[in-house]
């Protein structure tokens, strides 16, 4: 049973202060077809999004079977959403490219159910509006009708308690609008159907009761359903255990921990997944709170980005797949070629970013849209630490290396994924993430010497964190690794300890000029690396920079999407700082004056072979 009561809802736009919904009161019963009629303007929408937890209400309860909804937070609204509610619209916001199948799909997408299972059930609610045979069009093949019982599919598939449509026929001529209507009032056999329509005839054919509204009142219900008031409402919140999409993203991708994840989405959450799934709500029911922040949270933990060489990823995961010269179901006796590596290739685009930087500065209006606008280039600063006579890399990461991970400072779209590095560059404007994050012991950095720690949102931290940090002694991991690779039983500590948050506070690094690395040798006029030289590297650390840690910092609670992955973080300006102290480097400069020779060996760049360690050091 669904209570709303007393609820009031206003809109301001600037001095405007509109009164949608006023002192409106009405109980659903779990199981009827309530038709909403009601003038243009009279506050229809305004209460379906409100039942929806679409929109929030400024006062009143909303009371889901006994359980007041008055101090709920976005993840229970969020959790509510996700398994009691489908929505269906007016304009059935299907995504035009993907297949009728693909677009009920994406209901389930994200909620971690496995593929097969998916289409299993993709499959079966398209059955039941009575489109099975019509899974692998598009919906731009399809009549007006058609499409908007693939949208009643898409709303079934999580098999939801209550179903809500806002004037589903209201794009439709008379004949399919009987259509939909039938095929909703089966649907409302076994569950709560709220429709809003400004058609009453199809109300009164249809509905089995009519709830009339005008100017945010109700005026009249032709089927009243009193309760009785035998005990307050509870306060229950329904917590992070059920997934949302949001916080499923947050969990599957934060907690899996890996870049590979991070780096899809950002191409994956920029096509179809999330903004089209937030775009999906918020097209029909103008640009609400609850959007903006979805989108706003979403864009942050997931900003766009433009590289100076890009492919289409989403296409290549989504597409490339299947080899698009046979058919799905049909039976071939010969060998197909999947064409992976040549279309990746052949997709592959060079930026110029130079024009578009100048663009986005002069003609665009960019920041009318954008939070911020970053540019940067991929520089990883090398950072050791010091242990007494001891040195360790932590900066790229190298521990992994012997499994084939990391150790690779290039920062192309897969060595990004594939890197385990624990140090990031904080964005550039504060705003992103000063209000976002919570300061548990310290400050936030001030000057390019100074990091910060950021933990789990649960204030836990990587025993891989506390190996970078020190804490943990490395050579313990590299054993552990060791063993692992010569397939002899790792000889592990789970032990999990607790730390004083100001335990993390003064830990120092070393940034070193990776230019250092190599020496000139007069005898032969070439520069040599002296990596591999302890001694000579020992000294190169110890005059390095001394990088600090002083502040540790905690995701606030009600943020959804991280900003920041844990890891340690220096400030933005480091970028520069190293870009700078390399470009005042002899070997630089000398490499500079002399673009043909390569200084490494001496030698013309067309016979040599190693012009790509002359092209990392840039
Ligand atoms: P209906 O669906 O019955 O046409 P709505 O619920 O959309 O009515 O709107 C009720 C009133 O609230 C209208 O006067 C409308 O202009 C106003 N309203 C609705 N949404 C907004 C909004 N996002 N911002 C400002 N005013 C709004
Ligand atoms: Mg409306």
């Amino acid at each position: 049973m669904l209570q709303i009561k007393d609820i009031s809802k206003q809109y301001k736009t600037g001095h405007l202060v509109q009164k949608a919904l006023d002192h409106v009161s009405l109980n659903l019963r779990d199981n009827e077809f309530v038709a909403i009629l009601g003038p243009s303007g009279s506050g229809k929408t305004t209460l379906l999004n409100i039942i929806g937890g679409l929109d929030r209400y400024d006062s009143g309860d909303l009371i889901i079977n006994g359980i007041s909804t008055k101090h709920y937070k976005d993840r229970d609204w969020d959790s509510y959403r996700n398994h009691t509610i489908g929505f269906v619209f007016q304009s059935y916001n299907l995504i035009s490219h993907q297949t009728v199948l693909a677009n009920v799909e994406l209901a389930l997408t994200i909620s971690g159910i496995p593929r097969r299972e998916r289409r299993k059930r993709a499959q079966e609610a398209l059955e039941k509006v009575g489109l099975g045979d019509q899974a692998h069009k598009k919906p731009s093949q399809m009549s007006g009708g058609q499409m908007q019982r693939v949208a009643i599919a898409r709303a079934l598939v999580n098999d939801p308690d209550i179903l809500l449509a806002d004037e589903p026929t209201g794009a439709l001529d008379s004949e399919t609008s009987v259509q939909v209507m039938d095929l909703l009032k089966e649907v409302a056999r076994d569950r709560l159907v709220v429709m809003v329509t400004h058609n009453p005839e199809l109300a009164e054919q249809y509905a089995t009761r009519i709830v009339n509204l005008k100017d945010g009142v109700i005026r009249s219900d032709s089927d009243p359903y009193e309760v009785e008031e035998t005990e307050e409402p509870v306060h229950r919140n329904m917590g992070r255990s059920s997934m949302s999409f949001l916080t499923a993203l947050s969990l599957s991708f934060n907690n899996l921990c890996t870049k590979l994840a991070r780096t899809i989405l950002v191409a994956f959450a920029g096509s179809i997944g999330i903004i089209g799934i937030a775009l999906i709500l918020s097209l029909s029911n103008g640009v609400n709170k609850y959007i903006k922040d979805t989108e706003e949270e979403t864009l942050l933990g997931y900003p766009v980005q433009i590289t100076s060489t890009s492919f289409d990823l989403t296409s290549m995961m989504t597409q490339n797949v299947e080899p698009d010269t046979r058919k799905e179901d049909e039976v071939s006796d010969d060998v197909t070629e999947r064409a992976f590596i040549n279309r990746m290739l052949s997709r592959t685009k060079a930026n110029d970013l130079a024009s578009l930087k100048t663009y986005l500065e002069t003609e665009s209006n960019i920041y009318d849209y954008a939070s911020a606008v970053e540019y940067t280039y991929s520089v990883t600063p090398h950072i050791y630490r010091l242990d007494g006579n001891k040195y360790h890399q932590v900066n790229p990461d190298n521990s992994f290396a012997a499994m084939g991970f990391g150790g690779n400072s290039t920062s192309t779209m897969f060595s990004a994924a594939m890197s385990t590095d624990n140090f990031y560059a904080l964005p550039k404007e504060e705003k992103l993430y000063v209000d976002k994050y919570d300061i548990k012991a310290g400050r936030w950095p001030e000057n390019s010497r100074e990091l910060v720690l950021v933990l789990y949102p649960d204030s836990s931290i990587s025993d891989f964190l506390l190996y970078t940090l020190g804490i943990r002694d490395s050579a313990e991991l590299d054993q552990m690794i060791k063993d692992f690779m010569n397939e002899v039983p790792v000889h592990a500590d789970p032990s999990a300890e607790h730390y004083p948050y100001d335990r993390f506070l003064g830990i120092s690094f070393k940034l070193v000029n990776s230019a250092k690395y190599y020496r000139y040798d007069p005898e032969f006029e070439i520069w040599v690396d002296k990596s591999d030289d302890e001694a000579y590297m020992r000294n190169l650390v110890r005059d390095g920079e001394d990088l600090t840690i002083v502040g540790v910092a905690v995701q606030k609670e009600d943020t959804d999407v991280s900003v920041l992955m844990p890891g340690i973080y220096y400030p933005y300006d480091m970028v520069a700082h190293v870009t700078e102290v390399a470009a005042r480097s002899d070997i630089t400069k000398e490499q500079l004056a002399s673009s043909t020779v390569n200084v490494f060996t001496g030698r013309d760049f067309t016979n040599s072979p190693s012009l790509i360690s002359a092209v990392c050091l840039r």
